[in-house]
């Protein structure tokens, strides 16, 4: 072998080893591109490289079934009538009422004889709660409303008022027979036995008020004129006064802080 030739084979060795390096490179250099990819991909899509592997257990797919519609606003029922100015009761409503007992004592407040044990166990768990409750008023007649009404409106002749006028200032403290949720029978007015205060606006400071809000619906009633809503029932803030509609009704109305005025009007709509 000539000396030329064997520097021949040599460059030609050192080429061999340089293209071979090369080669290592690039594909040490596709590799990584590769890999980089793949983790780029897994950090957009949510899944790691690994998860290219297959994966033993698989996220369970949660398909919805046919299940049934499920009605958002439950069906009016034998409670869930609408008493206000423009709703009157007829003067030939009727009702079967029975005592009151109030934490084991009887009264001599009445209540409709449906819905009364649905009362008795609220007052009893208000009391066990530690708000032992004294009842201001539940079921007034409609002659009894009327001898109301007709004293309030005496009242106002008798200061000089006409009869019309009289009437008007009458309908602003008494309400009109028949117009009243009282001659219902379904209708509790309540205080804490230690609330010493008018049937005014400050009884919403007692603890009472508070455990009625928060557990009132459980026994089908609902607080029936709340402070926000007096342009819709037309009757000031009367944190005391409670009216049974059926709990699943009441729970509708407490819940979305509505009130039956607004209730009937989704009815009406036939939201659901
Ligand atoms: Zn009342």
């Amino acid at each position: 072998m000539s000396n030329r030739e064997a520097a021949r084979k040599r460059r030609k060795k050192r080429l061999m080893k340089k293209r071979i390096k090369a080669t290592a490179m690039l594909i040490l250099c596709i590799l990584l591109v590769v890999f980089a990819a793949k983790g780029l991909i897994g950090l957009v899509t949510g899944r790691g490289v690994e998860s290219s592997q297959p994966q033993s257990s698989p996220d369970p797919v949660v398909t919805p079934g046919p299940t049934p519609e499920m009605p958002r606003i439950p069906q009016p029922n034998d409670y869930t009538l609408l008493v206000n100015r423009e709703n009157p009761l007829g003067e030939d409503y009727d009702v079967q009422t029975r005592n009151i007992v109030n934490n084991g004592v009887k009264t001599d407040y009445m209540f409709d004889v449906r819905a009364v044990e649905h009362l008795e166990a609220m007052l009893q768990a208000a009391a066990d709660a530690g708000h032992p409750v004294l009842i201001r008023s539940a079921h007034r007649t409609i002659s009894y409303q009327k001898m109301l009404y007709t004293n309030k409106v005496n009242e106002y002749l008798n200061m000089g008022y006409a009869q019309q006028a009289a009437e008007t200032e009458a309908a602003k403290w008494v309400a009109i027979p028949g117009t009243s949720e009282h001659n219902l029978g379904l209708v509790v007015d309540i205080v804490n036995v230690g609330y010493t205060g008018q049937l005014d606006q400050y009884f919403e400071d007692d603890p009472l008020f508070n455990w009625l809000v928060e557990n009132c619906a459980d026994y089908g009633f609902i607080l029936r004129y709340p402070k926000t809503k007096e342009a819709v029932t037309g009757i000031v803030y009367e944190p005391w006064h409670y009216r049974y509609v059926g709990e699943e009704v009441a729970h509708y109305i407490m819940d979305n802080d509505i009130t039956l005025e607004e209730y009937w009007e989704d009815i009406k709509i036939g939201k659901s």
